[in-house]
């Protein structure tokens, strides 16, 4: 069994620094750990807590009888609390305080609150005395997307640790199946490949470049069936658009030659087919699409959007 920390992807440089300080002589007892979800944040922390709780070396030898209870998730000092619904309430907080009152069986003890934006005013509040005085050798990991989403009673009782977004390559490493166009329109996150790689979201995608298709040559669009049906949900019509969105930026990025900024690599064909259409055009198309996408959101009759829509480009195509 190898150490958790070897199982992370990316973040390299930060978690040997963090080694490095837990090593040292004052590394802190609490810890922040911000930056989007799925990219890593809780398989670190339990990573460190793994290292914190090895019985050999202060890095984790990943083979003690202490490694392999943390990393099959049933070590004694290791608390991990997860919301429980949309909260973290005093009930969790209570039991971190029960669990830090039993005496300890373990040099070290470590506590993982997921999620840590969630916790509700009340559970908050009880924490704040044992985060600002933690029991010896006691260590705390919260995780949250953002620093600003957490009570500032709490971010400034903790060492914030910034963690930023998956590179590419990172992701590939992570998701060998992947498809390209997946590993670059995640935003660096595994959670987010997972949902983009979601059979009802695919489908989704899908229909949105049909639909794009027939909007750009199908001149008896506005008889057709097939959008308006798609466009029946406004849920989905909005996702539909924010696909809208990203393929015309990337038909912007084709037109000056900036591949590598592509993100929909997979739709070659409509790529070249709409990049024909004039700069302003696109731009003025595009401009249009975000607005409707707000549109959505506000009840507006999507349908009739598209029809306007259409109409207009119909004109516009017309110009010379
Ligand atoms: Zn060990």
């Amino acid at each position: 069994m190898a150490r958790l920390l070897d199982q992370v992807f990316g973040h390299k440089d930060l978690i040997s620094k963090m080694l490095q300080a837990f090593s040292g002589e004052r590394p802190g007892q609490t810890f922040l750990f911000v930056g989007p979800s799925g990219i890593g944040k809780k398989k670190i922390a339990i990573g460190f807590a793994q290292a914190l709780l090895c019985e050999k070396t202060r890095t984790a030898c990943g083979s003690c009888p202490g490694c392999l209870r943390v990393a099959a998730g049933a070590h004694e000092s290791l608390k991990i609390v997860l919301p429980t619904g949309s909260q973290i309430k005093i009930d969790d907080s209570r039991d971190i305080i029960e669990f830090l009152s039993l005496q300890s069986l373990t040099p070290r003890r470590v506590v993982i609150i997921d999620q840590a934006q969630l916790l509700n005013l009340q559970a908050a509040n009880s924490l704040l005395k044992t985060l600002e005085e933690p029991p010896a050798e006691t260590y705390f990991f919260l995780l949250a997307p953002s620093a600003a989403g957490l009570l500032p009673t709490l971010r400034s009782r903790s060492r914030t640790v910034g963690f930023k977004p998956l590179k590419s390559e990172e992701i590939r490493r992570g998701a060998t199946e992947a498809p390209e166009w997946a590993v670059r329109a995640c935003q660096g996150s595994f959670e987010k490949l997972a949902q983009l790689l979601d059979v009802s979201e695919i489908e989704i995608r899908g229909q949105a470049f049909l639909v794009l298709q027939q909007f750009f040559e199908d001149k008896e669009f506005l008889t057709e069936n097939t959008w308006r049906d798609i466009f029946k949900e406004r849920q989905r019509s909005q996702r539909i658009f924010s696909y809208w969105i990203s393929f015309l930026r990337d038909v912007l990025y084709y037109q000056e030659g900036q591949k590598k900024s592509i993100l929909n690599v997979d739709q070659g064909d409509l790529l070249k087919m709409i990049s024909e259409q004039k700069r302003s055009r696109l731009l003025d198309f595009l401009e249009k699409i975000m607005r409707v996408e707000l549109e959505v959101g506000q009840n507006r009759d999507v349908q009739l959007m598209i029809e306007e829509l259409w109409v207009h480009e119909q004109d516009r195509g017309k110009e010379i």
